[in-house]
C-alpha cells in the first residue's frame, strides 16, 4: 500500500516502493512490540533485530505515514536550543550527553544509508541556516561560536559568501554546518523498514494499536484483528499519536508545515541556486526552508496547513516568496504540495517517557526528527538489550505534561501563518 500523494506529495511520487507488508491478523508473540512505523520506530526495530530480539512493528496506516514521510529532509545536527543553554536546562550530565548524541546524530543516518544501501537521494554537503536581519545574524554568530568551541565543523559565512552558496542576496549571513545534509525522507524511512525486515523484524501496516493489557510480566497489545504479547512496548507515535497513549499527543502542540515542489528547474537556474546542494532554512519566526531534490525540483516550505483557505494563500505566497528570494527564477510551476504536523514541546526539547513498566519511548522533536529519531531508536534498542542503564540515557524520564491551551494555539498557528503569508503577498 502507498501513502496518498496528496498527503505525502513529491516524496510519494519519487520514493522507491515500500517493502511488502500486511496487516496483523491473529495472535503473535515477540520480545518487543514497536508502535509506529517512522524513523524512531524503525530505527529501534532495526537495532533490536540486529541484537537478536524478536520484534513486531505495528503501524496504524503505512510506513512513513507520519512526519517521517512528509518532512523537508534536512538531516540536522543539534537542536533549536543553543548548545550553551542545554546544561542549564537539563543539568551537566544530561545536557552534555544530549549535545554529543544529537551533534553527531547525522553520522548515524548517513552510516545506515551507506551500510544498507538505502536509496534516498542522500547528499552530505551541509546545511545553511540563513540569517535575516540583525537578530538573525546575532543568533547565527552565537550558534557558530558555541559549536566551534566544541569542535564542530561549522562556518559563519558573511553576506557575500552566503549569496554565492544560496544564489540569493536576501540574507545577511549564514551558518554552514558540515555535519548535516539532505535526504528523500520517505525513501529513507522505507529503507530503514527494509533493513529492519532483513534483520528479522516483522512489520504490520494498517494495524492500529487500540489497547494494551498487562498479563503477568508481559503486555498484550491489541489491534482490530489480532494481538501481540511481548515483554516491552516502544511507543514511537510522536505527533501522529492515536489511542492508547493520548498523553503523548497532549504534550505536543501541532505546528503545521507545508512544502511545495517545483517542476525540475532549468540547468542554468539549478547552477546558481544552492550550487553545492545544501539544504537551507532561515532565522525568521515564521521560517522558510528550501532544498533541491535529485531531479532539480526546488522544495520550498514554511509554516501553515494546506487545507481550506490555506491551500491558496500559502501557494500564492510561496510563488511570490520564491520570486523575492531568487529574482531570476522566472515563472515557477508547482507539481506537488503537501503538509504535516510538527510536534512542539513547551521547552523545545525532546522527551523520554516511561508510560508504564517496560513501556518506553521518545517524542517531541520540534521539527528535527530525522537524525534524533534515528539515534533515539538506536538508544531504545540498546537500553532494552541491557547495554545502557536508564541513568545513562540521553534524557531523564519525565511524565508527559499536557500543554495548556493546546487547541487554541494550534488554531492560532494555522490562522496566524495564513495572515502572515497573506500580508507577505501584499507587501
Ligand atoms: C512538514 C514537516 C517538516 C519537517 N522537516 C524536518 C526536517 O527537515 N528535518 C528533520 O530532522 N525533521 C523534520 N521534521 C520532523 C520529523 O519529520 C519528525 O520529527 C519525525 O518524522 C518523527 O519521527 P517518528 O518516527 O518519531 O514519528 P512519525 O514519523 O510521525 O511516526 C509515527 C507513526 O506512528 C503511527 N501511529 C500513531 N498512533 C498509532 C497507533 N495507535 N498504532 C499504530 N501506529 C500508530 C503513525 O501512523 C505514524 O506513522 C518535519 C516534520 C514535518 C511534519
Amino acid at each position: 500500500m502507498l501513502n496518498d500523494p496528496r498527503s505525502h506529495g513529491l516524496w510519494e511520487k519519487t520514493a522507491p516502493a515500500a517493502p511488502q507488508t500486511t496487516s496483523l491478523k491473529g495472535d503473535l508473540s515477540a520480545d518487543v512490540v514497536i508502535v509506529g512505523g517512522g524513523f524512531t520506530g524503525l530505527s529501534s526495530a532495526l537495532h533490536l533485530a540486529e541484537r537478536g530480539a524478536k520484534v513486531a512493528v505495528l503501524e496504524a496506516v503505512e510506513i512513513g505515514f507520519g512526519g517521517s514521510g512528509r518532512n523537508v529532509g534536512l538531516v540536522n545536527a543539534g537542536m533549536w536550543v543553543m548548545p550553551d543553554d542545554l546544561p542549564g536546562v537539563l543539568g551537566e550530565d544530561y545536557g552534555g550527553r544530549l549535545l554529543r548524541l544529537l551533534g553527531n546524530a547525522p553520522d548515524l543516518v548517513f552510516e545506515l544509508i551507506g551500510k544498507h544501501g538505502i536509496a534516498c537521494e542522500a547528499v552530505r554537503t551541509g546545511t545553511l541556516h540563513c540569517g535575516v536581519g540583525a537578530a538573525g545574524v546575532k543568533e547565527l554568530e552565537q550558534r557558530a561560536e558555541q559549536w566551534a568551541r566544541r569542535g564542530a565543523p561549522v562556518h559563519l559565512l558573511n553576506a557575500e559568501e552566503t549569496a554565492k552558496k544560496v544564489g540569493s542576496t536576501a540574507y545577511a549571513a549564514s551558518l554552514l554546518d558540515l555535519r548535516a545534509g539532505t535526504i528523500q525522507p520517505l525513501g529513507y524511512v522505507r529503507g530503514l523498514a527494509r533493513a529492519a525486515i532483513e534483520a528479522g523484524a516483522q512489520i504490520f501496516t494498517g494495524t492500529p494499536v487500540v489497547a494494551t493489557e498487562r498479563e503477568g510480566q508481559r503486555w498484550s497489545v491489541k489491534t482490530p484483528e489480532g494481538s501481540v504479547s511481548a515483554d516491552w512496548i516502544v511507543v514511537a507515535t510522536n505527533a501522529y499519536t492515536k489511542a492508547p497513549w493520548p498523553e503523548v499527543r497532549a504534550e505536543l502542540v501541532h505546528l503545521p508545515y507545508f512544502n511545495f515542489a517545483t517542476k525540475p528547474l532549468s540547468e542554468n537556474i539549478r547552477a546558481f541556486i544552492l550550487p553545492e546542494r545544501q539544504g537551507a532554512w532561515d532565522t525568521k519566526e515564521i521560517l522558510s526552508s528550501f532544498r533541491f531534490d535529485v531531479q532539480g525540483r526546488l522544495v520550498f516550505g514554511s509554516v501553515g496547513a494546506l487545507r481550506g483557505t490555506g491551500t491558496a494563500v500559502h501557494r500564492i505566497w510561496a510563488r511570490r516568496a520564491l520570486a523575492r528570494i531568487f529574482p531570476d527564477i522566472g515563472e515557477v510551476e508547482f507539481e506537488a504540495g503537501w503538509y504535516g504536523k510538527i510536534g512542539m514541546t513547551a521547552d523545545s526539547l525532546p522527551k523520554f517517557h516511561r508510560l508504564a513498566p517496560n513501556v518506553i519511548g521518545f517524542s517531541g522533536y520540534n521539527g528535527r526528527g530525522i537524525a534524533p529519531g534515528t539515534v533515539f531508536g538506536q538508544v531504545l534498542a540498546r537500553h532494552i538489550s541491557g547495554e545502557i542503564a536508564e541513568a545513562d540515557l540521553p534524557l531523564p524520564v519525565t511524565d508527559p505534561q499536557e500543554q495548556r491551551f493546546r487547541t487554541l494555539r494550534e488554531a492560532y498557528y494555522e490562522a496566524g501563518s495564513q495572515i502572515a503569508h497573506l500580508a507577505g503577498t501584499i507587501i
